[in-house]
């Protein structure tokens, strides 16, 4: 199979996706981009994924569409699909609301592998967020790495500033990422003032990449 060439609202950091893991995912995010797909087969395995060439140079998002490390997926799944990776010289970035889970795959991730939490807001939006673990469980989980680590801040959920740039600082991310809801799902969105307020204290510590998309709101 062709590795996939990121496009539409993907990292610009990013050059291509790889999913072994297809089908619903089991944290069920109401905002889940893939939602716009309709209704899908449970989440499985896609062994002919393992025949990808998957290149070499290119920065590649293992598991953008469907969480590789959530409780539902088997260990063998990620065995095969960490052990493909490192098959090619490449740099990885692995993506998961249970970041609990996915450290402890670290000591066999390839070596060029960062890996990165979500965390919308430090708020629990209940019937929002799905069956995933609240964003201060998946920032504590975070904490308790050295790896090189990214945050995810999409799609940006209205917050509390100080507690919001408290935890983020905790976990040490080397960037963090920034973007809001594509998808129009009606969330609780913050207002420009308070993303800008945001950004100022998050440019102290670490490197910002925003997305396109947080344009609409810091316009609003
Ligand atoms: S974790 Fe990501 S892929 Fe899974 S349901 Fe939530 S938004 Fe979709």
């Amino acid at each position: 199979m062709p590795l996939n060439t990121a496009t539409g609202n993907m990292y610009e950091f990013i050059t291509h996706t790889w999913n072994t893991v297809k089908g619903e995912c089991p944290h069920g995010c109401i905002y889940c981009y893939m939602k716009r797909w309709g209704k899908q087969k449970p989440a499985h395995f896609d062994s002919k994924e393992l025949k990808t060439d998957l290149g070499h140079g290119n920065y590649i998002f293992v598991g953008s569409s469907c969480d590789l490390f959530a409780d539902a997926i088997p260990n063998k799944w990620i065995i095969e699909t960490l052990g493909h990776c490192d098959n090619f010289k490449n740099k990885y970035l692995f993506q998961s609301k249970s970041p609990g889970n996915m450290i402890t795959w670290a000591p066999i991730m390839p070596s060029n592998s960062v890996i990165c939490t979500t965390i919308e807001t430090n708020r629990w939006y209940n019937n929002i967020m799905g069956d995933t673990p609240t964003p201060c469980e998946r920032a504590s989980a975070l904490m308790r790495t050295l790896m090189p680590k990214y945050l995810t801040i999409e799609p940006i959920m209205d917050f509390d500033l100080i507690a919001f740039v408290d935890i983020i600082k905790r976990c040490e991310p080397t960037q963090v990422n920034i973007g809001a809801d594509s998808g129009r799902n009606n969330l609780p969105e913050p207002p420009a003032a308070k993303i800008l307020n945001l950004l100022d204290e998050l440019q102290k510590f670490t490197t910002i990449a925003r997305k396109t998309n947080l344009g609409r709101l810091l316009k609003s």
